[in-house]
């Protein structure tokens, strides 16, 4: 007689071949933030032909759902599933890995229904990491209003049980110059590429000053129709970045002041845009990531220690701060691959993914079910979130 977790375990390797089956579809199909319909579509379908409820499109987002089973009146644990990719490299993040281990541990909860403990499971697909912020509206949504603690993976190169990440505030300019030909009456223009130049200038620069730990970059996404016309038009949006909310702003506010000065160097007009919410600094839940690494042990996966240099940013950590929440790291790239390269595009589709999308699926699923088992450690998850504010 196998005990609980063993049948949790030996359900994901049931289920593997369709896992990774569903990892590769979408993997080859990328869709963009909001666009996710086909990977939304699929992992619907899977859950539903695993016993879950399904809502498709919840809060008002298309490609969100939300799959549940109910076993009686207890905790609701969520765990979260991401499917979109990036623009130009594809999965380059992974977020195919993160869906399929998010569906994989619904599934096999699913597997053992006849023996979980009284409570709610709940499988939420969640669109738009990578931009547009789908879980910032799935919590404007109500979505994570009645969920006690909440769970999902990422893909990287090694095991790391907390990875802190930074806020981040997206902001773009735009400058307004005036045309007129390059060679025949430059005199008569105004320039607004050198005004975008002059503000990634002017960033290089305030970028010497700042804490080693925040970041700043941009990229151009408007710089003029043809070299014999100065510019009227250009445009460039950066990504400000700091472990802590108030950092972060000061920073957003120089930022701007960079741009300003730009716009006063070069005499064009700008125009300052919020580009969508920003994201918040991920919350530590000790509670959950002890009942995570006792689990993770139990699948062969080693932990690193977490790198305070590699951090990036993610809508999981405006869930962290309304919820108890947690985001490990799962092996699924060698050793030292860049994510959101080609490399790690490559990885996230080899046996190493496989294998780490198949632990990660027991590890959730087990973690899930210890939450069910003892509601105390959910209360307990709780306090210690509480008393983190
Ligand atoms: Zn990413
Ligand atoms: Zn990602």
């Amino acid at each position: 007689m196998s005990t609980i977790k063993e049948r949790i375990g030996q359900a994901v390797d049931r289920l593997a071949d369709d896992l990774e089956t569903l990892s590769r579809k979408i993997h080859d199909h990328p869709e963009l933030a909001y666009q996710e319909v086909q990977a939304a579509a699929w992992l619907s379908d899977y859950l539903a032909g695993q016993g879950f409820a399904v809502e498709r499109g919840v809060a008002g987002v298309e490609t969100a759902f939300r799959a549940t089973i109910e076993t009686g009146a207890g905790p609701t644990i969520a765990i979260l599933c991401e499917y979109d990719a990036l623009p130009a490299i594809g999965h380059a993040c992974g977020h195919n890995v993160i869906a399929t281990s998010g569906a994989g541990a619904g599934a096999a909860l699913a597997a053992v229904r006849d023996a979980l403990p009284a409570g709610r499971i709940q499988v939420i697909g969640t669109p738009a990491e990578e931009g547009g912020g789908g879980k910032v509206k799935l919590i404007q949504g109500g979505v994570f209003q009645h969920v006690d603690a909440a769970m999902m993976i990422h893909g990287f190169d090694r095991w790391i049980l907390h990875q802190d990440l930074l806020g981040i505030v997206r902001v773009g300019f735009e400058f307004t110059g005036k045309a007129a030909h390059a060679s025949t009456d430059p005199w008569e223009g105004v320039n607004a590429l050198d005004a975008v130049i002059q503000t990634f200038n002017n960033v290089s620069m305030l970028r010497q000053q700042i804490r080693p730990e925040a970041r700043i970059h941009g990229i151009v996404t408007q710089g003029g129709a043809a070299p014999n016309i100065i510019p009227e038009a250009a445009a460039c949006c950066f990504y400000v970045r700091a472990p802590g909310l108030d950092y972060m702003w000061d920073l957003h506010k120089r930022v701007i002041a960079c741009a300003e000065g730009a716009a006063k160097a070069t005499d064009a007009t700008l125009r300052v845009i919020e580009l969508e919410a920003p994201y918040e600094p991920l919350k530590r839940n000790d509670t959950l990531l002890d009942l995570f690494r006792a689990n993770m042990a139990t699948t062969g996966a080693l932990e690193s220690p977490a790198l305070p240099d590699r951090m990036g940013s993610s809508d999981i950590g405006n869930v962290s701060q309304v919820i108890p929440a947690i985001q490990p790291m799962v092996q699924i790239a060698p050793h030292g691959t860049p994510i959101h390269s080609r490399a790690f595009e490559a990885a996230a589709v080899t046996p190493l993914a496989r294998q780490g999308m198949c632990q990660a699926a027991k590890t959730m699923a087990m973690t899930t079910y210890d939450l069910l088992a003892d509601p105390g450690l959910v209360k307990k998850a709780r306090a210690e979130f509480e008393a983190a504010r």
